[in-house]
């Protein structure tokens, strides 16, 4: 091992629940190791890295999450070590001993190829990303403490809460942002680009300064504390104003897309399309990983850029290829539309690899889609173990929360977004539920 791979292996990872690359926790089915990616980019060489480091040393299942990052399950116990090594040779790891954790920036998938985006806020990413991991302070931060650019795309994920968010708005050029919420939400003021890194690292300080140690996520802070009182305590610590005028404040960041990309999608740059595909239930295996890199090497640009629905996406695909590229991302055994029930569906670990599980939810989505197969109704449900709801960041439409004995409650999302929504059925089989929504 190099002095490289030594100085970032060698602070012992903090204890939490969470997986990283440095902490493979156990789970039923093995260990899970979760890699981290910076703006949910991968390379094909890291994409080959990946999957032959899961076979070698995991499962061989590949699971997307909903935060755009990949992780390995099945870690062999023993292989801890070799698999972390191999990971942090391919140039998946922190840049800075102790950053694994805090490496939680959401940006749009099309992230500089959106049409719909009047800036391209990538250079903003990377300034945030290495502030979090360059900053010591910031790495205690709880490991689900997470922000979210959004650069005005429309392929833009819009409901998962965030502690801190910023969004684009009108003429590109200043980021309207907010503290635990989504950018849908009301702003609280906005800087200019340039100046987003510094509010980023003013806020974060503040947080720290400010929570108690039981106050690990910004709603926590807030629940005791105004919104108006952090914004002006913030604004004392920097050497810019926070403009707060009615141009601000009355903005509301647009929906656009709300489910996974699918198909062949136009990009910015003309003659240029982003291919999105699913794979059953978030999970590939290290032999479509390896197909998926070369597929990105052959008609991309060696890229594969994966997305908060789970799914992924081939960029910078010319459009004499574009056909051809899809209809191959469906050989490797991906959804390419949305007339396969399954790209409709969500579902957590459940009882086959996780202890909290009710039900073995995996098993019971792809029952549910072989029934929907038989009708034309294609909802979007979410299928969660127990109420943790680790597969979803957001509430589904649908939801069905497994209950002991392996049955389900049925959720309706209501406009209110209170909890889970109305509860339409107290207890259905997988088959019952189906019945219902088909
Ligand atoms: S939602 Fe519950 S059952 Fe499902 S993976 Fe999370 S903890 Fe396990």
């Amino acid at each position: 091992m190099d002095d490289t791979l030594g100085s970032v292996l060698s602070p012992a990872p903090r204890p939490s629940a969470c997986p990283g690359l440095l902490r493979i926790v156990p789970a039923l089915d093995g260990g899970i190791c979760r890699i981290k990616l910076a703006c949910g980019c991968l390379e094909a060489d890291q994409a080959h890295a990946i999957g032959e480091a899961a076979s070698r040393h995991a499962s061989g299942v590949i699971e997307l999450t909903n935060r755009s990052n990949l992780q390995l399950r099945g870690v062999r116990t023993g292989h801890e070590a070799p698999l972390i090594a191999a990971l942090l040779a391919a140039g998946l790891g922190p840049s800075t001993p102790g950053a694994d954790d805090v490496r939680n920036l959401l940006v749009s998938p099309a992230m500089g190829l959106d049409a719909n985006s009047e800036a391209d806020v990538a250079a903003v990413a990377k300034a945030i990303l290495e502030l979090l991991q360059a900053r010591p302070a910031f790495h205690s931060l709880s490991p689900k403490f997470a922000l979210q650019l959004d650069g005005g795309e429309r392929l833009a994920m819009l409901d998962h809460p965030h502690d801190l968010w910023l969004a684009l708005m009108p003429g590109g050029t200043r980021l309207a942002f907010g503290l635990a919420g989504c950018p849908t939400d009301a702003p609280l003021a906005a800087v200019p680009l340039e100046q987003a890194p510094a509010l980023v690292e003013a806020a974060l300080a503040l947080f720290l300064e400010l929570a108690q140690p039981e106050q690990t996520r910004m709603r926590h802070l807030l629940a005791n504390l105004p919104k108006e009182t952090f914004l002006d305590c913030l604004q004392s610590q920097l050497a810019f104003a926070l403009p707060r005028d009615p141009a601000v404040l009355n903005w509301r960041r647009a929906r656009t897309m709300t489910t996974a990309p699918l198909g062949i999608l136009a990009q910015r740059q003309p003659g240029l399309f982003l291919l999105g595909a699913m794979p059953t239930l978030s999970r590939l295996d290290s032999s479509q990983l390896h197909a998926l890199a070369e597929l990105a090497r052959s008609r991309g640009d060696g890229t594969l850029r994966f997305t908060p629905w789970q799914s992924l996406m081939l960029p910078n695909v010319a459009q004499a290829h574009a056909a051809k590229a899809l209809r191959q991302l469906g050989m490797i055994g991906l959804h390419i539309d949305d007339s396969e029930p399954l790209t409709g569906l969500i579902a957590c670990t459940g009882s086959a690899g996780c202890a909290k599980g009710l039900a073995d939810t995996k098993a019971d989505a792809l029952r549910l889609a072989h029934r929907l197969h038989q009708g034309t109704a294609r909802p979007q449900v979410h299928l969660s173990g127990c109420p943790r709801s680790c597969a979803a960041a957001h509430v589904a439409p649908l939801t069905l929360l497994a209950r002991p004995g392996g049955r389900y409650q049925l959720y309706q999302r209501t406009a209110s977004g209170a909890g889970l929504g109305r509860l339409l059925a107290d207890s259905l089989s997988i088959d019952e539920a189906a019945d219902r929504l088909t």
